[in-house]
């Protein structure tokens, strides 16, 4: 198997969360080495997998191979939502899976957020953990409807009234609450993970790219020798049907007055998002900005992966406008940040853990947008299966085997159809206030 990060060229754009940090500028490799385990990506998953193999077993030696530098890919520029969404609901979860344990699977998605949370608040205090819950919440009846038949766990429907006084947001007529979500910044978060584990013996190399094939596995040209592996590269794989590349893109403002901030929250830390089918996603930072990200930028013909896709202008506005919509009444604000990165993708849209016991080689990934948490939770349970455990056996993501997505250009003309189509189905329940048919017809082309 070859892996690779190909990208036409480095990306144009500047995620908010690099501001005031500066890289780690840890060694490439060069020359042939020897580990217990070799963790390839320098992403939350291959980071959090040595930490929690370490927890497990101290005495391992572990080397972190990160092809560009710590924090290069989804998890050093995403929108900082620490949540248990996951983009698969757990009815059809369910349906997939009976044999599955799903209560006891958001069960620790849930506790994952504390675990970050505890260990944010000891050794990342600039990433600024905040647990305030989330509040998605609807402009028409038809998100409203979405909305209420979502209702599970300890999410909670509210009134407009009491969605106002979370959120001053323009036309909302009611939210759903989550208190189980979190707020970070994560390239801060991801660093000072870096820096923990590097202060515990893991060996991080930037500027060294794997190449594993069945024999071997070389990074930078040298051999490198290892009991285990993990493979850790979510949406920075040679392209195939296994999975594809979905951008997202954020942008951030410069910092509100305190009288923007308190006509727009008084809750520090708030994730909140309107329910619109066309993904979106926003939090106030502790310095009072508004980041905010959403998808819209098109799939790239072959799954390959563009760095113009990743600072598209007229996605960017349109997400910017979407501060104008909720917060009229904010006056002037301006756009300082804008970033943008992919996503992986599998047919089915769910997360996936796999082990060879024969090869010892463990991959994690497949997270859609909503990797933070679960990227956690993932590398605990790879941690685990290494070691011989079977505490995870249960979860969902466990061997979750997917259909292939179709052949070229059928992939290109579904997931681009799909592209279009969320838009115009936002478009359709506004006018009409019932859930959208385009909606229905477009998840058929897409796995959903
Ligand atoms: C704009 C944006 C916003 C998002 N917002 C959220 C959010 O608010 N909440 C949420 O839960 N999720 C969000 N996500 C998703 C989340 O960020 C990702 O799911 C998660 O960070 C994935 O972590 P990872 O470690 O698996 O992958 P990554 O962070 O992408 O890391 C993979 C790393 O592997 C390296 N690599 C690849 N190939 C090789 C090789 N051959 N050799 C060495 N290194 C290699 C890459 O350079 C990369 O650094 C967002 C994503 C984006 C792009």
């Amino acid at each position: 198997m070859v892996l690779t990060v190909r990208q036409d060229s480095k990306p144009n754009n500047h995620p908010l969360w690099r501001d005031g940090h500066q890289s780690l500028q840890l060694p490439a490799l060069k020359e042939p080495v020897d580990f217990d385990v070799v963790i390839i990506g320098g992403g939350f998953s291959g980071l959090w997998s040595a930490f929690h193999l370490l927890e497990r077993d101290a005495s391992l030696s572990i080397a972190i191979f990160e092809a560009e530098e710590i924090g290069f890919g989804a998890s050093g520029r995403n929108g900082g939502w620490v949540s248990s969404d996951y983009p698969v609901d757990p009815f059809t979860l369910k349906k997939r899976h009976p044999n599955s344990d799903i209560e006891g699977f958001w069960d620790l998605m849930r506790s994952a957020i504390d675990e970050i949370g505890d260990f944010a608040s000891t050794h990342a205090p600039t990433a600024n953990f905040r647990k305030a819950g989330s509040l998605v919440f609807a402009r028409n009846q038809a998100q409203l409807t979405r909305l209420q038949s979502s209702l599970f766990g300890k999410k909670r429907l509210l009134g407009k009234q009491e969605t106002q006084s979370m959120l001053g947001v323009d036309g909302a007529i009611g939210s759903l609450f989550d208190p189980d979500c979190a707020t970070v910044a994560p390239y801060p978060l991801l660093r000072a993970l870096a820096q923990h584990l590097i202060s515990r013996g893991v060996a991080i190399f930037e500027k060294s790219e794997a190449q594993l094939d069945e024999d071997s596995l070389r990074v930078n040209g040298h051999l490198v020798k290892c009991r285990k592996r993990i493979i850790a590269t979510e949406a920075y794989k040679a392209p195939s049907r296994k999975q594809i590349p979905i951008y997202s893109l954020m942008v951030a403002t410069s910092p509100l007055t305190s009288e923007q901030q308190s006509s727009v929250t008084r809750i520090p830390g708030l994730a909140f998002m309107e329910a619109l089918h066309n993904v979106n996603y926003a939090q106030m930072t502790h310095d009072g900005r508004m980041a905010i990200g959403g998808r819209g930028a098109r799939y790239p013909f072959g799954s390959r992966l563009r760095s113009r896709k990743e600072s598209k202008e007229s996605v960017h506005n349109q997400i910017s406008s979407l501060l104008g919509k909720w917060f009229p009444h904010l006056g002037e604000w301006s756009v300082t940040h804008r970033w943008g990165g992919p996503v992986a993708v599998r047919w089915n849209w769910e997360s996936y853990l796999f082990f060879d016991s024969k090869t010892q080689t463990g991959s994690i990934g497949g997270y859609v947008g909503d990797g933070v948490t679960i990227s956690y939770l993932s590398a605990k349970a790879l941690a685990d299966c290494m070691l011989g455990g079977e505490k995870y056996m249960k979860m969902p993501f466990i061997e979750n085997q997917s259909r292939k997505w179709p052949i070229e250009p059928l992939r290109f003309i579904g997931a681009n159809a799909l592209v279009s189509m969320v838009k115009l189905a936002d478009h359709e329940e506004r006018l009409t206030n019932r859930e959208s048919l385009i909606y229905k017809g477009a998840s058929l082309l897409i796995g959903k």
